[in-house]
């Protein structure tokens, strides 16, 4: 009799420590006992209790001492980290009128515990999208909207360029993108009309314009490092453009670090944000592996077809190049690693970004692989998080996220084991809170199960 009360003392418990709570108010949760990862210093604070209503932190301190409200959702925490969910800064949503893959790329993100992107490519519908995630109708991240690209091909004149940066601030765009091929001159149109009217710029560095015209002009973030090496191999102004390669893919073995000192101060004196996108120039450049053999990658799965064979083919082609040296792709690799350490080193801020979906970047999945990329790159578990956490947001200028504390967006990533050990554990997702969603382990599994082979980039 003494052991059945207990049996059903024990299933009572259970039950009220996971996520079976159907009678919970919504929006309101408590993650009870759990190690909290804050990212405000390099520090676990053991055995917490978070509570968490309408999407935003409403106490965090020791478990048991604070009663939580007897509406809540209780999630129990033991064993488990709670850390500030992730930020993709290079992301990119497919853009077309029909917004179904967009949504599905869209929750691939949150699923892995992604949940804030930059949009590097903008498309009208985007805009219905961010507002459709806000009001909290779908499950997606916070999304930054990039406006459609300005480049060689969009901007022809100054005209094209002074009415296309006041279109875009006026249609809402969060940010602009630039893109390959602008002028020197109507590059610094743009510039001059975005501060003008109060948009940031991001992205790529035309050939024209150059790293130093880029960070004297003030973009808000150099993605891909773009420009760097071409500002370091000496005599580079002999060298046509067509001989560099995509992010200086042919002239690395030219490059020399020591001249990477001016570069690194100007980036950190001017506040350029860096997004290197290393899984993008590893996995598509690399001679090292095959892509076949990426085409194998266990993420693979959730790519369509099509998007997969795209993938396949465009490694080749970069391969097939009659300018591709293994010998020289590698040395790039190896310098960019070193650039990445040296911004660091230097104090010149990096937030996270793998630029997906593109060549074998899987949305979601591919940022846990940027930030293995950069872990590799010699920085700390502590400082790789940094770049997709708090370093967002103050890239953002936003002191109510990237951190976990009383008052911040409640977006979270519940780890199995702590990411500060081995960056590789930001991969093992317990569960995400997205806006006023929670996401058990179970509910992304069910889900990601029925987007295998719908994701199209
Ligand atoms: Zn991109």
């Amino acid at each position: 009799m003494k052991s059945l009360f207990l049996l059903m003392l024990i299933i009572v418990f259970v039950n009220c420590n996971t996520s079976t709570n159907k009678t919970a108010a919504p929006g309101k949760y408590v993650v009870k006992n759990v190690s909290v990862i804050p990212m405000d210093s390099d520090k676990v604070l053991l055995q917490q209790d978070v509570f968490i209503a309408d999407g935003v932190i409403t106490y965090v301190g020791n478990a048991g001492t604070q009663e939580a409200d007897k509406d809540a959702l209780v999630i129990d925490g033991t064993g488990k980290y709670l850390i500030p969910g992730f930020a993709e800064m290079h992301a990119h949503v497919p853009g077309t009128d029909d917004t179904a893959s967009a949504k599905k790329v869209l929750e691939l993100y949150v699923l892995n515990g992604v949940t804030t992107i930059r949009g590097m490519l903008g498309h009208p519908q985007h805009l219905v999208l961010r507002d459709e995630i806000k009001n909290g109708s779908f499950i997606g991240p916070r999304f930054y909207a990039g406006a459609p690209g300005l480049s060689g091909g969009s901007v022809k004149s100054v005209k094209d360029a002074d009415s296309l940066v006041r279109k875009y601030k006026k249609d809402g765009y969060d940010f602009l993108k630039l893109l390959p091929g602008l002028s020197l001159e109507n590059f610094n149109v743009i510039a001059k009309t975005a501060k003008e009217t109060g948009i940031p710029f991001a992205g790529h560095v035309s050939s024209d314009v150059g790293v130093w015209n880029a960070i004297a002009a003030g973009y808000a973030s150099i993605d891909h490092l773009d420009g760097f090496v071409e500002a370091i191999v000496p005599g580079i102004e002999k060298i046509p453009e067509d001989k560099r390669g995509l992010f200086g893919l042919y002239i690395a073995d030219k490059a020399d670090l020591k001249l990477a000192d001016t570069l690194l101060q100007s980036l950190q004196q001017n506040n350029i944000w860096v997004v290197p996108t290393q899984a993008l120039a590893e996995r598509w450049f690399t001679p090292a592996k095959s892509a076949e053999d990426f085409a194998k990658e266990p993420e693979m799965v959730y790519m369509d077809e099509k998007t997969l064979n795209g993938w396949v083919q465009s490694k080749k082609n970069i391969m097939a190049a009659p300018l591709y040296d293994s010998a020289k792709v590698m040395a790039l690799i190896e310098l960019r690693k070193k650039l990445i350490k040296a911004c660091i080193d230097n104090n010149v801020a990096i937030v996270a970004g793998s630029d997906a979906p593109q060549v074998f970047d899987v949305p979601g999945f591919s940022l846990h692989q940027e930030l293995k990329y950069m872990a590799d790159a010699g920085l700390t578990p502590y400082q790789v998080l940094q770049t997709a956490t708090a370093n967002v947001g103050k890239y953002f200028n936003d002191p109510g996220m990237g951190v976990v504390k009383k008052g911040t967006v409640a977006d979270l990533v519940l780890l199995s084991s702590n990411p500060l050990e081995d960056i590789s554990h930001t991969t093992g997702i317990a569960g995400v809170f997205s806006g006023t969603h929670w996401l058990s382990k179970q509910a992304i599994d069910e889900r990601l199960e029925q987007l295998k082979g719908k994701i199209k980039q």
